[in-house]
């Protein structure tokens, strides 16, 4: 199937202006500025999107995709992340994670869900292991997975400084991030350890430490929910200036609370002059986002919603940022540092992963590898199950 996508304003997320994209199968294939001849043999259909503005699909590093959440007993394990979910949010590419609970989930799980997602015409990726050290893996090993298993780009969210991780020592630390970049290192992939950051007052100090006394690469130690409190974004501002990429969670942040939106801490880390290709924005989609009493127990939850990143976008531009400032912490940020050449950006050779954005900056149409999956903000393709749910 070859469709034409007539007059897009196009951002690759560069802004490129008025371009027309030629989609065969699953790639673009070409993008110019005046209609290509085609022979009507091919058969092409053609889209105008009167110049509204085109953008990568979103790169979400951080999905629970098996559902996470469980912290309050096993009637709050949050269910699986249904495919329309994630594409009426503009993700495209999703890569999956084990949090709390990676006892009752597996890694097989995840890759196995990943693999579902696939089939059904999204991307997906995932990361082994979970909350705890030694972490649980596949095949016995974070190398083994990263060697073994295509889909597994690394380790993680491995907690720190929360209570709910397994308190681990700067050793225990090591001994993953050292796997996790061999592993990396011997795949072709990127091989980071996602890590995830609670409340705890130590913040960042693990990875200060470790990036102060061992060889691994700064680009290795990867943190996410860095905004949850306003002194470890700061640190993480630091460690990102050292080389390690930081990942700002979508969640909701109330009036007066010690935390940034993810928007008010992207314009922050912009602002402040900082590499721009390292710091990306994920949703926590699937994840529970509980509140803890002084006890370490539940007294709120909330579960964190695929849409959130384009919420995310939306306020940006909303605020006045331009497009082209924000928009690759969503799309060729991730993608470079998950090494997924294919991914965040819209030339000749990309994969067809794209957004139709309305003039509010909303998301209107949505196409993952090639077909449409959201047309006029409904989706078009669902899930088998969301399928036999609606009858
Ligand atoms: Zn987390």
């Amino acid at each position: 199937m070859i469709e034409l996508l007539r007059n897009a304003e196009l951002y690759d997320p560069e802004p490129r202006g008025r371009r027309h994209l030629l989609v065969a199968g699953e790639r673009v294939i070409w993008t110019g500025t005046s209609v290509p001849a085609l022979d009507p043999a091919l058969e092409v259909r053609e889209r105008d999107l009167e110049g509204r503005r085109v953008i990568p699909g979103f790169i979400d590093s951080h999905v629970h995709l098996t559902g996470g959440g469980g912290e309050a007993g096993p009637h709050t394990r949050v269910p699986p992340t249904a495919l329309s979910r994630l594409t009426t949010g503009g993700i495209t590419t999703a890569i999956g994670v084990l949090g709390t609970d990676d006892v009752i989930r597996t890694t097989a799980e995840l890759v196995t869900v990943a693999r579902g997602l696939i089939a059904e015409g999204l991307s997906a990726w995932c990361y082994t292991g979970g909350y705890h050290v030694p972490p649980v893996t596949a095949t016995g090993s974070v190398r083994g997975d990263l060697v073994l298993i295509d889909l597994v780009l690394g380790v993680g969210e491995l907690a720190i400084s929360d209570h709910r991780s397994s308190q681990p020592t700067l050793e225990e630390l090591l001994r993953v991030a050292g796997d996790a970049h061999v592993g990396g290192l011997m795949s072709g992939k990127a091989g980071v350890v996602h890590l995830h950051l609670g409340d705890g007052a130590r913040g960042l100090g693990l990875v200060r430490q470790a990036l102060e006394c061992s060889e691994i690469p700064a680009v290795v130690f990867n943190p996410t929910h860095v905004n949850r409190r306003k002194g470890l974004f700061d640190e993480a501002m630091a460690v990102a200036e050292r080389g390690c990429t930081i990942d700002l969670t979508a969640f909701p942040v109330a009036d007066g609370e010690d935390a940034w939106s993810a928007a008010d801490g992207l314009v922050r880390y912009l602002d402040a002059g900082l590499p721009p290709a390292r710091v990306t924005v994920s949703s926590d989609a699937g994840g529970c986002l509980p509140v803890f009493d002084q006890d370490g127990r539940v007294s709120a939850m909330d579960v964190g919603r695929p849409g959130a990143l384009a919420d995310t976008l939306r306020e940006l531009l909303q605020a006045g940022q331009p497009l082209e400032r924000v928009l690759p912490a969503f799309t060729s940020n991730p993608a470079r540092l998950l090494l997924l050449a294919q991914k965040g950006h819209l030339t000749a050779g990309a994969d067809a992963d794209l957004i139709v954005l309305d003039a509010q900056g909303n998301v209107r149409d949505v196409m993952a590898r090639g077909r449409w999956h959201v047309e006029n903000g409904h989706s078009t393709v669902r899930g088998v199950f969301e399928r036999l749910e609606r009858r």
